[in-house]
């Protein structure tokens, strides 16, 4: 594409705070910029909203939920729209993946084939339960009573997500979300807000009712702060760092409000004897580097079989020197920047203090060109189990190896992480598989494959790396409440004095 072609594609994503099913500025006039990671120049300024514009996003939601608008509508008419959403995505998938790659920097064919289809899927997947949110009855011991529930939204949802995959995060809460009825206030990552701020437009376009999304791109301390904090907003889901998500925790203390969390992760990735090595470098490969490694579920420590360890290694090695680096936009490119000079800076750090506490950098650590947020992909070795590099999540495109024995062992160590989001095993016994399956600490367990994404499928993490399912089935549950309804039957006139049975 032509470069006055791309200033006219940049130029047409709305640059304003979408509330109320209107445009408009922050109301201290604030802005914000968005860099492109490739060049580190500016990409486009946009609306930064704070905590009166927050304010004023969610007293929409609030209407928008209690005068029925959403709610309103049969099952049915909100499950045609949602699906309707999915088609307008897949309509303006070309763009949308162009404006991803040149916010994010992540390669155009990753945002072609993962992105973009996986947004899509998250409406057409959560269009069908619009019309499947049902109660139960419930076999009571009052004699004579009917005891029911309903199925109810929880009301106003704030949600807060990160930079790493902005559309699909968006996607991904939006969708089960008003599957439920429930009313939206979105902040996009400062970093990426641009797709975030299409799709408002696109959920207009579908016939979501005004008010009924709310999209306010802005900084985390200010915006992000005010929609955790916010009295009434019902529940909240945040997806980002551990850090942060501390801070979330106290906010959401002010009114109880609802949380789920997901947040980092560390992810053991375990390859025994007799795995199938090729693939299982290719998933390796892919999972440390894709994106950037900027993964909550990226391959960060590969635990190999002291048998293939070396071979392994020396492959691995090879494989990453191979990755094509380059702008997103380049034929062939399989990785681009990370997201700011900020965080590359601070994942080049960790490659420092790999080294100062004795790893061997067996491959990148170093920047390989001037301009941009670069960081060659890093593969480490003779990483012990209590370096940082070990515990922390670096949430960039650094590899840690380490040798084990047995199963025990591999298990033992995988497991001593504060995060337990995904894992991978890769193994020909299919005992074994299903064994290191159970008891790894994990939400995620992917076996002979890896980063493998389903909206059907639910994802969450255990011990810090946060708790809630955002995804499918799961999520429904956390989206609605069941109210109980209890019925005397035996006080109607018609049947009053009718003997029980
Ligand atoms: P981050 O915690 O810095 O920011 C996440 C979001 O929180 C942003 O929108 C930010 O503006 C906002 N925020 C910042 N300070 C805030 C505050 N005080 N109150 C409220 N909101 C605030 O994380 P990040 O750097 O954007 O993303 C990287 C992290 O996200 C990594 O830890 C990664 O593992 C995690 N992540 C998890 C998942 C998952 O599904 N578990 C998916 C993607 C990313």
């Amino acid at each position: 594409m032509e470069s006055r072609e791309l200033d006219a594609l940049v130029a047409s994503v709305p640059r304003q705070l979408f509330i109320d099913g209107r445009w408009s500025d922050a109301a201290s006039g604030s802005h914000l910029t968005t860099l492109n990671p490739a060049t580190g120049r500016p990409l486009a300024e946009i609306a930064a909203a704070e905590t009166a514009d927050v304010e004023r996003a969610v007293a929409a939601a609030r209407r928008a939920f209690d005068d029925g608008r959403w709610t309103g509508l049969t099952p049915m008419q909100r499950s045609r729209i949602l699906w309707r959403v999915g088609e307008l995505i897949e309509r303006d998938a070309d763009q949308l993946a162009l404006i991803e790659t040149l916010d994010n920097g992540k390669p155009l064919s990753s945002a072609k084939k993962v992105d973009l289809p996986q947004a899509a899927q998250h409406f057409f997947y959560h269009s069908g339960w619009c019309t499947k949110l049902e109660g139960e009855t419930m076999p009571v011991s009052w004699p004579r009573h009917l005891a029911y529930t309903l199925r109810e939204p929880v009301g106003v949802v704030g949600q807060i997500i990160p930079w790493n995959y902005p559309l699909i995060m968006a996607a991904r809460n939006l969708a089960p979300a008003l599957a439920c009825g429930n009313t939206v206030v979105l902040k996009p990552s400062e970093e990426t807000p641009l797709t975030a701020l299409w799709l408002a437009r696109l959920l207009a376009e579908a016939g979501v009712p005004e008010g009924v999304v709310n999209v306010v791109p802005g900084y985390g301390r200010t915006a992000g702060a005010a929609l955790a904090g916010h009295p009434d907003v019902d529940r909240l889901v945040f997806t980002g760092g551990v850090v942060t998500a501390r801070d979330v925790v106290t906010a959401s203390a002010g009114n109880f409000k609802r949380l789920t969390l997901e947040l980092g992760g560390k992810a053991p990735f375990i390859v025994f004897a007799d795995a199938d090595m090729d693939a299982a470098l290719q998933a390796a490969v892919r999972g440390g580097f894709g994106n950037q490694g900027q993964n909550c579920c990226a391959v960060t420590r590969l635990y190999l079989h002291k048998d293939i360890a070396r071979e392994f290694r020396e492959k691995l090695v090879a494989a990453t020197e191979r990755l094509k680096i380059g702008e997103g936009r380049e034929e062939g490119v399989e990785f681009g920047p990370l997201i700011s000079a900020r965080h590359r800076d601070r994942v080049e750090s960790y490659v420092g203090i790999a080294r100062d506490e004795g790893a061997a950098v067996l491959t990148g650590g170093e920047r390989p060109q001037a301009d941009g947020f670069f960081l060659k992909p890093t593969v480490l070795a003779g990483v012990t189990d209590d370096a940082r590099v070990s515990k922390e999540e670096i949430f960039g495109p650094v590899v840690a190896t380490y040798d084990f024995d047995g199963p025990g062992e591999a298990i033992a160590r995988a497991n001593s992480s504060p995060y337990g989001l995904a894992a991978s095993v890769w193994t020909q016994d299919l005992s074994l598989a299903h064994e290191v399956a159970r008891r790894l600490r994990v939400g995620c367990v992917w076996t002979n494959c890896f980063s493998r994404f389903d909206a059907a499928a639910p994802w969450g993490g255990v011990k810090q790396s946060g708790y809630g399912t955002g995804i499918g089935r799961h999520a429904i549950e956390e989206y609605t409440q069941p109210k109980a309804v209890w019925i005397d039957t035996a006080t109607g006139d018609a049947v009053r004095g009718l003997p029980a049975f």
